[in-house]
Parts: C-alpha cells; structure tokens; sequence
C-alpha cells in the first residue's frame, strides 16, 4: 500500500514533481510539477506582465469570456466529475454536482462583472465626489483538497470578474481539475497569463504568499495553515481573507421534523466521508428525542455501505489521502482512549483491490463531554460525537464549546425559536432545517478559528476590489477654511 499521498523525487529543483494517486486504491494516476521558488516567481513575472490589460479590458468583455467558459464548462461536467472521483474517491453523483457547482461560479461571476459601480457622495462644499471600485491586481488563491474543483472555480471566476489576474495553487493531492479548468479557460479567450495554476505543496504556497508581488490572498485551508498564511501576508500587508475548518453544531429540538433531520445529520456528517469544512460533526439532541433518534441514527450508520465510490449502491468513499485517513483513524482511537463510547461504526470494504485504498470507518460516539478532543476539534473525516441537551441555552452553550465557528443547523418547528438561535450562534452560516446547501450567490465565511473574509454573495466585491475616493473641484478654489 502506498502510505503517502504525494511523493516528492529528488534530483534538481526543476524535476521535482507530486504523485497524484487515486484514493480508491492507492494507484498513481499522475504526475505534476511542485513548482520551485523560481517558477513561483516566473508566475508572478506573467502575471504582473498582462495585469494592466486585464484591468483595462472593459468589463463586459471580461464578463462575456466568464460565461462563455461557462457554457463550455457546463458541456463537460460529467468529465470533470470523473476525473474528480477518481482523484478524489467521492460518488459521482457529488462530483457531478460539484461539476455543476463550478460552471455555475463562471455563470454568476461572469453576471457580476459589468454590474459593479462606485457611489457618488453629496459632500458639502464645491466638490464632485465619487469612489471606483478597483481590482487589487494579483490575486493568489491557496485551496485544499476536499473540493478541488469548485474551489478553484470559486476563487479564479470572482478575481477575473472583477479585473484581478489569478495565480491559483491547488492542493498538490488533487490538481488535475484545476489544470483542467485553467486549459478551457485559455481555450475561451482568457489571455495568457490571466490565470495560472500554480502547482506544488506547501513550500510553493509558502513562496507564493510571501511574495510581496501578491495584492491579494485568498485561503481556503486548515487553521494551522491559514496562521501561517497571516503571518506571511502581515509581513507585506497584503490584504488577506480566510476560509478555515469548523467543528459545527446540528442541534435538533423535540419539535422536530425527525425523518428530514436524520437524513441531514447523516448527509451534513457522512457525505464526502465527512471531508468538508462545514460537517455537522457535533450532533446536539433534545433529550425527549434522543433515545428514539439515536436508535435510527445507529441503524443507518450500520448500514452504509463504504468502498469503490464508482460502483452502484456504494454511498461512502475513501478519504482523499492517506495522511487524512491515518488522523481520522487516530481521532477515533483518541475519543476512544478519552472514554467516549462507539454507538455506530460501518464496516470497512474488504475487496482485495480495495486494500490500497484510503479508507476510515464511519463512526459515532456518545458519552462525550465537551472538553473531549472530538467534541473541539475537526477531525475531517466521517466521525459524529453526539450528546444531549434540555434547554436552547444549555444547546447554545455546548455550541459555543469550540473555537471554531463556521457553521450551524438547528431543526425545530418553532420558528420564533429558529430565529433566536440564527441570531445567537456564533457562527458565519446558519441552516434552519436544512443543511449544507451553498450558494455563490450567498456569502460564506468563518468566524474564530473558522477564519474571517467573506467570499460569495455581495461580498465577493468587496474581497476582489478596493474603493479608491475621488475628490473634484467644480470651483478653482481652495475648499472653505483652508488655506496656509
Ligand atoms: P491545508 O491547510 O493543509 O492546505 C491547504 C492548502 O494550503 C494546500 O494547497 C497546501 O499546499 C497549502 N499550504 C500548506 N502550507 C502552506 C503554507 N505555509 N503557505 C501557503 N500555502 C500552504 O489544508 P488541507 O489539509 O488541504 O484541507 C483541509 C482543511 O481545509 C480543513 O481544515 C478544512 O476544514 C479546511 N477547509 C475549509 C473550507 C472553508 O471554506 N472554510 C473549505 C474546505 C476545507
């Protein structure tokens, strides 16, 4: 079995590349570049090189390339979706979901780009006062590898939308779609070196963000990294926004619509194997409810079926890499060792060409207590801890118990008791019954540990543009009261 999910040769600088494996079974699939500091700094060469006339190409043109990608894009979702399971072992059925996700990013980007404008502002005095929203120039977006695809669409559509160029790093597990991504791209006018994939491991991005040259980062990752990417972009002063991990709640009261809530918990814990930012990882139930639902929730668990995500009726996949897999593995021995109880776990696949692949049984335990490791902690993998509430403070109260804040569910009937949690949660995104629908449309983003910056939305402007203030005197003469 290989044990590690990309291997880097040895040899000079300009040979190094990443093994791109399939984590279905372990089987290399690829090669690509780990890009070197001086291809790092080639990138920005071109990038820098073009950004004037990509900032200066009217704004409709930029829009009309962003759809017609879109258009091309859409045409080829089920591509995508393949390569993307095989890359990243997720059912079809979610990598073509994920595949529509991205073309729509060109679709609603490729809308806003002539839609953006500035404010004139009635100041007192002779003045003619306005503000342009202006792109920053390079825009790098660092993503990870859960889902790859529709990250890179997220970050590449909105900074050319908005006039930016874009230096894209995709994780190095998981780069084919981006590269595939940036070739329709060129293929639909978007001018060379407009959007450039940068390929590599963390000490590409390492040399990406600590390139003074960057006017813009833009992160989706892990809290560790993403501390890092702060430190880097401080140094500079380059504006930065984060995107991080979540430990988020799916509280669910007695009023309940129980059948759709399981189904969600399932799905917000189990779906993509639990490798998504957003997993409802802490399960809260109201105690009325909590013998009955968890009797059905141990009954599903045992039942899922986990192994080749391509063949019919599978409905979990491995974990995208094996480091992933071996810290899911060590999450459950840990809550294990902390006194937390298994109440459900899947069983393992056992096909004989499955052995090389990536897989972490679907877990859940009970008897936790919010100072346990998986009641705190992401574990990014299919592992739910539930426990028990009796009141909505006590239920805001273990809520709060995490420094993460991404995201929330809350399942009640009672609407007027929804809306006093939205409000209360701390956190950036709030389902009320329902669960992990996203949206361009809708701003997303994380607070605490989950991160700041919004990206999507309204939002998405203010992230890819700074304002500039222009002042005009409409008499020539010095403002009122001025003077030497
Ligand atoms: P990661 O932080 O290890 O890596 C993310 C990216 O950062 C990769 O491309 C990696 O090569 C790069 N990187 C690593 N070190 C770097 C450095 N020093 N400088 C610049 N770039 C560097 O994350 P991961 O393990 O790939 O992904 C899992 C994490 O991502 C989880 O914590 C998950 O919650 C988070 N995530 C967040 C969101 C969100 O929108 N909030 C979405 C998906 C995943």
């Amino acid at each position: 079995m290989i044990r590690s999910s990309a291997v880097h040769r040895g040899g000079s600088e300009d040979a190094a590349m990443s093994v791109v494996l399939c984590p279905i079974d372990g089987s290399v699939i690829s090669e690509v570049d780990a890009m070197q500091e001086a291809q790092v700094s080639a990138a920005y060469d071109a990038a820098v090189a073009v950004m004037d006339d990509w900032r200066r190409t009217s704004a409709q043109e930029r829009g009309r390339v962003l759809l017609r990608a879109s258009a091309i894009l859409h045409e080829r979702a089920e591509e995508f979706g393949k390569i993307e399971t095989l890359n990243t072992g997720k059912p079809l059925r979610d990598t073509s979901r994920e595949a529509g996700r991205a073309a729509y990013a060109f679709e609603y980007y490729g809308g806003w780009a002539d839609k953006v404008t500035g404010d004139t502002i009635p100041v007192p005095g002779q003045f003619h006062t306005y503000t342009r929203r202006e792109p920053h120039g390079v825009a790098v977006g660092i993503i990870p590898w859960n889902v790859p695809y529709v990250f890179a669409a997220k970050k590449i559509a909105p900074a050319l939308a908005f006039g930016n160029v874009s230096l894209l790093k995709p994780a190095e597990e998981t780069p084919l779609t981006a590269l595939m991504l940036r070739d329709v791209l060129a293929e639909t006018g978007v001018p060379e070196g407009v959007v450039q994939v940068v390929t590599g491991g963390s000490l590409t991005g390492s040399a990406l963000v600590n390139d003074p040259r960057a006017d813009l980062i833009v992160f989706t990752g892990s809290d560790v990294t993403g501390k890092a990417i702060a430190r880097a972009a401080a140094s500079n002063l380059t504006p930065v926004a984060l995107e991080l991990g979540g430990k988020s709640p799916q509280v669910v009261f007695d009023d309940a619509d129980l059948d759709t809530a399981l189904s969600a918990v399932m799905l917000g814990i189990f779906g993509a194997t639990g490798q998504m930012c957003i997993a409802g990882s802490r399960l809260l139930l109201h105690e009325d409810v909590y013998d009955t639902f968890m009797a059905r929730l141990v009954e599903r668990v045992q039942a899922l079926r986990v192994g080749d995500p391509r063949v019919e009726g599978v409905q979990i996949g491995p974990q995208i890499t094996s480091g992933q897999r071996d810290k899911t593995l060590m999450m459950i021995e840990g809550a294990i060792g902390e006194g937390a109880r298994v109440a459900a776990a899947a069983s393992l696949p056992t096909e004989p060409e499955l052995e090389g692949g990536f897989f972490a049984p679907p877990t859940v335990f009970t008897e936790v207590s919010p100072s346990m490791t998986v009641m705190r902690e992401e574990v990014f993998g299919p592992v739910l801890a539930v426990t028990r509430f009796r009141t909505e403070a006590e239920a805001l109260d273990i809520a709060h118990q995490t420094d993460f804040g991404l995201a929330a569910g809350v399942w009640t009937s009672d609407m007027a008791r929804a809306h006093r949690m939205a409000a209360e949660l701390n956190v950036g995104t709030v389902w009320l019954n329902t669960y992990r629908v996203l949206s361009d449309q809708v701003p997303f983003g994380g607070v605490g540990l989950s991160g700041y910056g919004r990206e999507g939305g309204n939002d998405a402007v203010g992230l890819y543009t700074r304002t500039k203030s222009v002042w005009t005197s409409l008499e020539p003469a010095l403002p009122p009261g001025y003077g030497l």
